[in-house]
């Protein structure tokens, strides 16, 4: 049954169509908007992105200005025992930041950490994991204020180096050195540790 409204009714129900017109119109005038918006934002960002440089930190670390980018590393594979590496791809005065460095403070140490206090480590599996380490390493690594300084100028292409022990009170792993450095120390411990028997051995092998 079709059931007539009095006028005021009538006028409240065109009202409300009048306002369901209008916000029809408004949302699809929105959507066309907000669709034109995505495909400009779409074609920027497409365009951005193929000069933009990557954070090499996810976006779960806060942003910090000079924080490491793809602009300026690259993680390459060594092809030996080295694994993967971090490998400059612009160049680097000596004394240059060369990044500042971030991570998550965790209470031991891993392959990814580096030793801040102690007690405290800083887990970093995005850039300082990359870092190889070399007896005469081409960086240093500033702890008090997090930052990555070149020891010397670094040419695009080299692979970025610190000296573990320099950080490091207890290695996870000691090892033998392949650094090349006329300074290698041969065997690598923590700066708080002495040789295991491995490290005795071949340290008495040289004869050192
Ligand atoms: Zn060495």
């Amino acid at each position: 049954m079709v059931c007539l409204a009095p006028t005021r009714s009538r006028s409240v129900w065109l009202i409300w169509l009048c306002r369901v017109k209008t916000v029809s119109i408004r949302s699809s005038q929105q959507l066309r908007w907000s669709a034109d918006m995505n495909d400009a934002h779409r074609d920027a960002s497409g365009t951005a992105n193929e000069e933009r440089p990557t954070p090499l930190y996810p976006a779960v670390i806060p942003r910090e200005e000079h924080h490491p980018t793809s602009a300026q590393f690259e993680v390459v594979s060594t092809g030996d025992e080295r694994g993967r590496a971090l490998r400059a791809t612009v160049a680097f005065r000596q004394g240059e930041r060369v990044a500042q460095l971030s991570g998550i403070l965790i209470r031991h140490t891993t392959l990814d950490t580096i030793q801040i206090s102690p007690a405290l480590h800083v887990s970093d599996p995005w850039f300082c994991r990359f870092l190889l380490h070399s007896c005469d390493p081409n960086l240093i690594i500033e702890i008090t204020v997090m930052e990555a300084r070149a020891t010397r100028d670094i040419r695009p292409g080299e692979y970025l180096t610190i000296d573990y022990a320099a950080t490091e009170d207890v290695l996870g792993s000691q090892f033998h050195c392949h650094c090349g450095s006329p300074h290698c120390r041969g065997w690598m411990t923590g700066r708080r540790e002495k040789p295991n028997d491995a490290g005795r051995a071949f340290l008495e092998a040289r004869g050192q």
